[in-house]
């Protein structure tokens, strides 16, 4: 039995039984895995390190954000190393639209904290956030 739309979330099979159950669940014919569609369970991203709820991927997200202004606390100003230094610590978590999403928003609070502080810390950091948002426009 074959119910359009829908494939096996484990093995991609198409080949899907309904369980008669109290909710619409779903089983694959071929690795006997079953879900229901209107569980967190649909919550789920995939990721390189395997299945994440999507709350988890925000908190990575939001420690990203942080990672990021520590960098550039550090000095670390030029986009490509911090998407480097990102993709290193995050890869496994994060794609590369949401690795540079993350960066123009750690970027963006990190300026708005320097705006006053350091002008030309801020010009120079401005220079390099229009240069991430381009590597996004880009599709990156
Ligand atoms: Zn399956």
């Amino acid at each position: 039995m074959s119910i359009q739309g829908i494939s096996c979330p484990r093995c991609g099979s198409r080949r899907i039984a309904i369980v008669v159950s109290e909710t619409l669940t779903f089983k694959c014919l071929d690795c006997g895995y079953t879900w229901s569609p209107n569980l967190p369970a649909q919550g789920l991203v995939h990721t390189k390190a395997g299945d994440v709820h999507w709350t988890e991927i925000k908190k990575i997200m939001e420690d990203a954000i942080n990672y990021v202004i520590g960098l550039l606390n550090e000095g670390v100003v030029n986009c490509d190393d911090v998407i480097g230094r990102v993709q290193e610590k995050y890869g496994n978590y994060l794609s590369s639209r949401e690795i540079l999403r993350t960066i123009i928003n750690g970027v963006k609070r990190y300026l708005e904290e320097i705006r006053y502080k350091d002008v030309n810390k801020y010009s120079a950091l401005s220079t390099e956030l229009a240069k991430c948002r381009e590597l996004m426009n880009k599709g990156g």
